[in-house]
């Protein structure tokens, strides 16, 4: 399932060859509202570097990996959801629903989110 780079789709959103609606950035991670939103706020973070998926992570990756909750939450507050909440997601694989190798943390909210999901 791993892919070239290069034929990343969210790699070359991180590189700015592809247009996405941004909104955070730092040296390491970038954050864009998905295309295809499933609540009100549905913003994807993703590190700038390839990393296909949360299963191939290792202990290297660490600081990225902490990187990107912390980012999940800074978006989180700058959309406003602090107070009423939000949900943070990694979906791995066929089962968990992932669609785009390039690791992705979801941060939703806007809406009351069920649970379990489906
Ligand atoms: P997942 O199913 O966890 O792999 O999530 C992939 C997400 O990426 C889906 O919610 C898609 O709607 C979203 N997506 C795919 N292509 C783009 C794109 N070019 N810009 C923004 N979101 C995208
Ligand atoms: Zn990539």
């Amino acid at each position: 399932m791993t892919r070239p780079e290069g034929e990343c789709v969210f790699c070359r959103i991180a590189q700015g060859e592809l247009g996405s609606d941004r909104v955070m950035e730092d040296d390491e991670v970038v954050a864009f509202r998905d295309l295809n939103p499933q609540a009100p706020t549905h913003v994807l973070v993703i590190p700038k570097r390839h990393i296909a998926s949360l299963d191939v992570a290792d202990e290297g990756d660490s600081d990225l990996l902490g990187r990107l909750l912390l980012a999940a939450k800074r978006v989180a507050a700058q959309e406003g959801l602090s107070d009423s909440g939000y949900r943070v997601v990694v979906n791995h694989g066929a089962d968990g629903g992932q669609t785009v190798y390039h690791l992705h943390v979801h941060v939703l909210g806007g809406r009351g989110l069920t649970w379990p999901p489906g």
